[in-house]
């Protein structure tokens, strides 16, 4: 059966495309210092100003030679130093050596440098025990790393850990960013109650707000949360109507399921074009997706692991061309055999929660148990999604699937 037997059901490709198409990148840039850009998207490319290093240097602690010195004596006077920050400057006689450190400048005429455990020392004299000894042994030369000019970074690249200090090295203080997208969110349902508070029978904790917010954090944006709302037509409204006064995209969970779709489609038609979808994506299948007066909008489906899924698979791609974050890439897949069996039913692309370990090279991956899409234990224990294509039926011991890992940083 082919996802066309399965009618009425949007295919992910196509709601992803419906949903970025209209998306715009915000063009609002920001200056900020460097240390606090983690997280934020170049809103220019990063050219470096400088050779990095900017001078030759040494490699090692040792000594400074010029060959022509070196092929008549393997001994020599020790007549200087270059330290680290403080370059040797004096005359540099013929047939002496320079005591130099890591990082200190190499002094002008030197051919290469001998590191200290290759020589002897009696006095200041300096015998080297060196076998092939090749010009520019040792020495960092002037420009190694980065070239004056080069351009390190893209605009629309989201600065990492691994991105700050490397543009520190080139002297930049301050960059051009995007400011961050802000999303407002909340959770909807009666029967929702805030942690630290009693559950009266047929309440539970909200729990969607904990999981929602974080990755809207770690996909680069700001978060405004609203609490939770009850399933009242008026707080709906107003509150709907605050959000987008306040944030460039809303994100409900709950309420988009059948028998409460009706109910939000009301408030929301008022408010702007949203369409009401049913997704070809297990767990996650009702999700909404439209624009408001003046916020784009997407509607989650309560159930926990549904709602942590839909932000992961749709709403992270659409924040990242949201927040200009072009070098986005979707989550890589990696062929995985399967340890444990896993039951499907063709129709939907199914993303079961998995445990992968590497067993002689290659990818293994087995179930984490009940796959409830209310069951957000099956998410704290997976290091990866196993991703079971939309034709695909029930999965045994033995077969290959594609699974995507898990980025700690992120999710
Ligand atoms: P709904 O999409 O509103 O029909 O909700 C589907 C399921 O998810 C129901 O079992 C809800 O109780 C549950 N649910 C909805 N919102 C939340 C939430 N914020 N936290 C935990 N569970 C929720
Ligand atoms: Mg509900």
């Amino acid at each position: 059966m082919g996802c066309c037997d399965a009618p009425g059901l949007m295919p992910i490709e196509e709601a992803l495309n419906k949903m970025l198409t209209p998306i715009t990148p915000i063009i609002d840039t920001i200056t900020l210092p460097l240390a606090e850009a983690l997280g934020y998207v170049l809103a220019k490319d990063i050219r470096s100003p400088i050779n990095v290093p900017p001078f030759n240097n040494s490699a090692m602690d040792g000594y400074a030679i010029r060959l022509s010195d070196f092929e008549q004596s393997t001994t020599m006077k020790m007549v200087g130093k270059s330290f680290a920050g403080a370059p040797f400057e004096g005359e540099w006689p013929a047939q002496t050596t320079i005591r130099i450190m890591t990082g200190a400048q190499i002094p002008s005429g030197c051919d290469a440098v001998i590191m200290q455990e290759n020589t002897t020392t009696d006095g200041d004299l300096i015998t080297f025990d060196q076998p092939n000894i090749k010009t520019n042994m040792n020495i960092r030369p002037t420009g190694d790393d980065i070239r004056a000019n080069d351009v390190v970074l893209n605009k629309g690249a989201r600065l990492t850990a691994r991105d700050i200090p490397m543009i520190a090295t080139l002297g930049i203080s301050h960059i051009s960013v995007y400011r961050k997208p802000k999303v407002a969110f909340f959770s909807t349902g009666d029967e929702l109650k805030p942690l630290g508070s009693e559950l009266e029978p047929g309440q539970i904790y909200d729990s969607n707000r904990y999981g929602i917010k974080p990755l809207i954090e770690n996909f680069g944006c700001e978060a405004i949360d609203l609490g939770i709302i009850p399933d009242c037509q008026e707080t709906l409204k107003t509150t709907f109507e605050n959000a987008q006064q306040m944030a460039d995209v809303v994100i409900t969970s709950g309420g988009v399921s059948v028998g409460e779709a009706d109910y939000t489609k009301d408030i929301l038609e008022e408010l702007g074009q949203i369409g009401f979808w049913k997704l070809a994506i297990k767990p996650g299948k009702p999700f909404a997706f439209g624009e408001l007066d003046t916020a784009w909008f997407c509607g989650l489906p309560g159930n926990p692991v549904s709602a942590v899924l839909t932000m992961y698979v749709l709403v992270q791609p659409l924040l990242a061309k949201l927040g200009g974050n072009s070098e986005w890439k979707a989550p890589e897949s990696i062929p995985a055999i399967t340890r444990s069996a896993f039951k499907k039913a063709p129709g939907r692309t199914d993303y079961q929660r998995g445990i992968y370990r590497i067993e002689n090279g290659q990818f293994v991956v087995e179930t984490t148990g009940n796959q409830s899409s209310g069951a957000f234990r099956s998410m704290s224990l997976a290091n990866c999604f196993v991703v079971l294509e939309r034709e695909r039926g029930s999965v045994e011991v033995g077969e290959t699937v594609q699974i995507q890992l898990f980025n700690p940083t992120l999710f």
